[in-house]
């Protein structure tokens, strides 16, 4: 496959005041004491990372946790800077940090700003205090305005705030609320997922038997209104769960669905580079002693162009039946001809110059794009 774009960066910070009892990404709580530590670990990898992936030209850095507004400000401007000394950056590179609004002082949102950083991602989750009680998060709504705020007053134009469905405890008129009250302030995009009750976690153990949180049915109705509402305010739906006003959508996340080459930098981060996946292990005490090791595995052919398909399905504008020609010396036709005709059968896909879902495609994504998988 070529990679004749540039790649993104993501640079994973594993720190979080407290752990939220339904997480299961890869973040301590309590580790202030290794904040330095890690940073000046992560420092190493970039320069052993500079040596192997150097030459490429970087679009957009992503720095997200964990928490990456927990520490210093500088700890992230060091090493935004850090890869702009080892890395070519494009002209107009996306730069993004993830911000709690526990943690989105003026003071670290006016730093991020001046180093660089045009764009921040804002975790509200709901504007309901109980549902965010529920969700353990340490911030309220209040909170969330008084970093929406500083954000506006650093400079930012450029925000996402993101939203959660099918909580415990929320309801249609809950939610509506959340997106009415959001919807707003008018960021310049807005992410909305459904909870996933992952294992492992608290919340697990406490909802598995589905009793507490919002029926199906329920979700159904969030999901729906999600799309109707977020429209009469002018955001444009263009991936499954991302929403943006004109020119707004998220570089850095497009490359993901769009199987660009990504560069992930941190405890515990994958890549997708020269058609290989890498997944870095996520024992913080190892990383911090300079065990930058990871798991490797290198994409066949199959493998590479079923992950194209659902990987982009995922966007509303589909994938680009040119760009597959380009990429595996074949047609989509040639490929998955029975795939095509059959969800299009059923209502579910179209085709043109364009692979894409239809709405009915869209609500039933997963089995959609399961058809792609040999
Ligand atoms: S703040 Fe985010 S990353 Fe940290 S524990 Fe909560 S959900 Fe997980």
């Amino acid at each position: 496959m070529k990679t004749d774009r540039g790649v993104g960066i993501y640079v994973h910070i594993p720190f979080c005041k407290r752990k939220c009892d339904y997480c299961d990404f890869v973040s301590f709580a309590g580790k202030e004491d290794l904040f330095s530590a890690y940073f000046s670990a992560l420092g190493s990898e970039i320069s052993q990372k500079k040596d192997k992936f150097g030459a490429l030209t970087v679009d957009s850095v992503f720095f997200g946790g964990g928490t990456p507004s927990l520490p210093e400000s500088s700890c992230l401007t060091g090493i935004l800077d850090v890869l702009r000394e080892k890395f070519n950056f494009s002209k107009n590179p996306e730069i993004t940090t993830e911000v709690n609004p526990d943690s989105g002082s003026f003071e670290k949102l006016k730093a991020y700003k001046e180093a660089g950083f045009n764009r921040i991602s804002i975790g509200l989750q709901s504007a309901n205090d109980e549902e965010l009680k529920t969700l353990s998060r340490v911030h309220d709504f209040k909170k969330f305005t008084v970093c929406y705020e500083n954000a506006l007053r650093a400079g930012f134009t450029d925000i996402n705030v993101d939203l959660m469905s099918a909580i415990p405890g929320q309801t249609l008129k809950s939610y509506e609320k959340t997106l009415k009250t959001v919807a707003e302030l008018n960021p310049s995009h807005i992410s909305a997922y459904s909870l996933i009750l992952e294992e492992g976690t608290p919340f697990f153990e406490r909802f598995k038997d589905g009793k507490g949180l919002p029926d199906e049915d329920t979700d159904r109705e969030m999901y729906a209104l999600t799309r109707a509402f977020l429209k009469d305010y002018g955001f444009e739906r263009y991936e499954i769960s991302n929403y943006a006003k004109p020119g707004f959508e998220c570089k850095h996340n497009i490359g993901y669905w769009e199987r660009k080459p990504y560069l992930g930098l941190g405890l515990a981060a994958a890549s997708l580079m020269n058609e290989t996946r890498y997944q870095k292990h996520g024992d913080l005490r190892r990383y911090i002693d300079g065990d930058f090791s990871e798991d490797t595995e290198k994409l066949d052919r199959t493998s590479q162009m079923e992950e194209f398909m659902f990987l982009g399905l995922r966007l509303i504008k589909g994938v680009s039946v040119e760009r597959f020609k380009e990429l595996f010396g074949k047609s989509i036709q040639e490929e998955y001809g029975d795939v095509l005709k059959k969800l299009n059968k059923e209502g579910l896909l179209l085709f043109d110059d364009r692979v894409y879902l239809t709405e009915k495609g869209l609500d039933v994504a997963n089995y959609c794009m399961s058809e792609f998988i040999k």
